[in-house]
């Protein structure tokens, strides 16, 4: 299998980039993964409990992001986990969920997160089977940007139970902005999951990042109650993070508003969570400025087709603090 796996990062197509490079001899896409690579591991009592893995890599690079030494720098992160072997890894996540602890907070899957699981697809399968021999109820759960082709969505569909379904913004320059990636294929796989595989949603999730994206709440909403007004949106609270550390962050008034928006748009299963209240220098500079400052010439970002995606100084900032 490993060679298998390694034959399939041959000519890497696995997210919506189709990048059609050669991982396993050290070329990198966006996603910056070679082989695939377990960045930490812990149990979890945020709903759906579980034994969270989360993966290194990502293929989006958010201005946001708060896992970002193992989203950006997968190869360098000495803290990282590494290439465990799947087995292991299917036997240590069954071994976590059975134990005393995992019992006690309810924890019934594994749940792959990251960065973003997509570049690491074929070492999950291969983890996801081997759990199952272990334990067949073991259930799955996927957590994604949404940035992955239509197979590669195909294929998460066949092993998981749940997907909990990240949308950074929806307009689509403001996510160029924040995530380097265009929105299109986001909002197509969300329809797609709906529509055919509509059990296995546990919910949208939309971090709220006032001043940013809060102007996208009432379209994205309309855009799901369209579809289907019983879909459940979650917002989530941004913590200031990476590139955006001195936002002043979302307060608690911030997030009912922001539900009260979505509920005025038509959809009924609204909520959120996370941490408001974190409040830092406010930092107003716009966003396209920002990228600007940090040596980002093609704005609004497309990370895929950058001739600096490589040496991308966005990637080299730096925070002073974390929250
Ligand atoms: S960015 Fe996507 S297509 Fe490109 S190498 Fe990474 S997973 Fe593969
Ligand atoms: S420099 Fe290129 S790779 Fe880096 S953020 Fe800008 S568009 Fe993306």
């Amino acid at each position: 299998m490993i060679k298998e796996m390694l034959n399939e990062l041959k000519n890497c197509t696995l997210c919506e980039w189709k990048c059609g490079i050669n991982r396993s001899e050290g070329e990198k896409g966006v996603c910056m993964l070679g082989k695939p690579k377990v960045a930490s591991t812990t149990l979890h009592p945020a709903p759906p409990q579980s034994y969270t893995v989360f993966m290194a890599g990502c293929n989006f690079r958010c201005l946001n992001c708060q896992n970002w030494s193992i989203a950006h720098f997968p190869e360098q992160d000495i803290r990282l986990r590494g290439h465990l072997d799947p087995k292991e890894l299917a036997k240590e996540s069954v071994t976590k969920i059975r134990s005393r602890r995992g019992k006690a907070i309810g924890a019934d899957r594994i749940f792959f997160s990251g960065g973003s699981p997509t570049p690491n697809l074929p070492y999950i399968e291969k983890v996801v089977e081997e759990a199952r021999k272990l334990d067949e109820d073991v259930k799955v759960n996927y957590d994604t940007n949404g940035f992955l082709t239509e197979e590669s969505l195909k294929r998460v569909s066949r092993f998981t139970d749940s997907i909990t379904f990240d949308v950074k913004a929806f307009d689509p320059r403001t996510h160029r902005e924040l995530t380097g990636a265009p929105v299109e294929p986001v909002l197509r796989n969300a329809k797609t999951i709906v529509k055919r595989w509509p059990e296995k949603l546990w919910e949208f999730r939309y971090l709220s990042i006032p001043g940013v994206n809060e102007k996208d709440v009432e379209p994205f909403a309309e855009f799901l109650a369209d579809i289907d007004e019983s879909l459940p949106l979650n917002f989530l609270a941004f913590r200031p993070n990476f590139v955006m550390e001195d936002h002043p962050g979302a307060r608690r008034s911030e997030m009912i508003s922001a539900v009260k928006k979505a509920e005025s748009a038509g959809l009924e299963n609204v909520s959120w969570s996370g941490h408001p209240g974190i409040d830092r220098k406010k930092d107003k500079t716009e966003l396209s400025q920002k990228i600007k400052e940090l040596g980002c010439t093609n704005v609004p970002r497309r990370c895929g087709s950058c001739k600096k995606r490589l040496k991308c100084p966005v990637k080299k900032y730096r925070p002073l603090s974390r929250s």
